[in-house]
């Protein structure tokens, strides 16, 4: 597999004035390209620096891929020192001087004298035509090294890349029978040290595939990217990871890819014509929000019901005044009160409740802040779990909304069973 490293040049990506987007985009077409990348360095407008981070990434990698420091200016150095580093002399490119030229009298200025500088190149060099700009790239192949040079301005770099570098890599490399097939596994519950050690070998091992685990508001997303040079071998490939993956996470998977926990529940309670209630007392209504971000939700969302006080909970739902003084608004107590309040009026065949403490205060030792209990009464069968979340007080109503959903989820996938 051939790698690549990417430098990014330009003192304004160090300042944090400039958010380094070309390496992003580099990377991601290298990867689905079927080249590795190996690195990347971000360095000022700097000789030395550049110049090191060239050798660097030669010393690593098959190739590298710099954006920016092509342009007329002294601080544009980029292209003198990957000719250092490559051993190659620049000279005058003629041809190259009257495009220029060209470009500035179309514009009707002359070209400054600095600008000549963007015509040197050494004579083994391809020159990359700018269509966007003065600033012409270059792809030097040398030996077995190979450095592609392509200006700093997102979409000069982004449409040079296309047009003049990916298909000679392409070409060079003879990569139209490599890549990668890639998938992305979703999970909601385990925590990600906890799926680290459940995946155990599966993550250790990563022989011909990568797999990486990323965390987003609660989800745990599991990548992998299987490479290979023949198409059917790599999603065989693909198939029995996957497969080991389900085997060891079952039902906490909720999907792959483009699913999301919303669209796969929704679709859940439409399949088996569910509809559903809910009692929101912490989440004030951030389930119901959720459900109804979907369009055509009112084929199975009846309504919510946001308690917040004691006295909504008596009076909406049913709740009894004797549970609410003797366990307290949030326990498993009034929660199942909730829940069978609810699903009474509404005559649902699912209902949610959801009581606890978002903070930052009410919270005591007994039960603190991020304490949160959810009941799920579905079909007449009743569960309810005790949640302590960590976290700032969106955090804790998002993550209880969200957990919820991922319990009215499970219950919706054991009936299919
Ligand atoms: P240069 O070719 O280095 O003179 O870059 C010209 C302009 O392109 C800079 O001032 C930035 O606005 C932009 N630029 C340069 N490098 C990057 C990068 N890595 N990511 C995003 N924008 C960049
Ligand atoms: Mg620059």
């Amino acid at each position: 597999m051939k790698t690549a490293f990417i430098v990014s040049t330009g003192t304004e990506l160090l300042l944090g004035t400039t958010i380094d987007t070309n390496s992003i985009f580099l990377s991601k077409r290298l990867t689905e390209l079927g080249i590795k990348v190996q690195g990347k360095i971000v360095v000022g407008d700097d000789s030395r620096d550049i110049k090191c981070a060239f050798e660097t990434g030669l010393a690593s990698a098959d190739m590298v891929i710099s954006s920016g420091g092509l342009g007329p200016t002294n601080d544009d150095l980029t292209k003198d020192m990957a000719c250092e580093v490559m051993n190659c002399q620049a000279v005058l490119a003629a041809e190259e001087l009257e495009r220029i030229k060209d470009y500035f009298s179309k514009r009707g200025r002359p070209m400054p004298e600095s600008n000549v500088k963007q015509a040197m190149f050494p004579p083994e060099a391809v020159i990359l035509r700018n269509e966007r700009g003065t600033a012409p790239g270059m792809y030097l192949k040398k030996d077995t090294r190979l450095v592609v040079l392509l200006p700093g301005p997102p979409h000069e770099m982004k449409s040079m890349y296309l047009k003049e570098v990916e298909p000679r890599l392409v070409a060079e490399f003879g990569l139209e029978e490599t890549g990668y097939v890639s998938r992305i596994i979703k999970v909601f519950g385990p925590g990600e040290s906890q799926l680290e050690v459940i995946l155990g070998e599966l993550m250790e091992k990563q022989q011909g595939y990568s797999m990486a685990l990323t965390a987003k508001s609660g989800e745990i997303h599991i990548g992998i990217q299987v490479y290979g040079e023949d198409i059917r071998e790599r999603q065989h490939k693909l198939e029995e990871i996957t497969r080991k993956v389900r085997g060891k996470l079952g039902n906490n998977i909720f999907g792959v890819d483009e699913d999301t926990m919303l669209e796969i529940t929704a679709s859940s309670l439409k399949r088996q014509g569910k509809k559903i209630a809910l009692a929101e007392s912490c989440t004030g209504g951030l389930l119901a929000k959720m459900l109804t971000d979907l369009p055509g939700s009112s084929d199975y969302f009846w309504g919510g019901v946001t308690s917040y006080t004691n006295a909504a909970k008596q009076l909406l739902l049913g709740v009894k005044e004797e549970t609410l003084n003797k366990y307290g608004a949030v326990s498993f107590e009034t929660a199942e009160e909730m829940a069978r309040g609810l699903v009474n009026i509404a005559g649902t065949d699912v209902g949610v409740s959801i009581t606890g403490i978002a903070g930052p205060s009410g919270g005591s030792d007994d039960k603190p802040v991020g304490l949160v209990y959810i009941g799920v009464l579905c079909n007449g069968s009743y569960t309810v779990k005790e949640l302590r979340f960590g976290g700032q007080r969106d955090m804790i109503r998002a993550l209880a909304a969200r957990t919820a959903l991922d319990m009215v989820r499970r219950r919706l996938k054991a009936e299919e069973e």
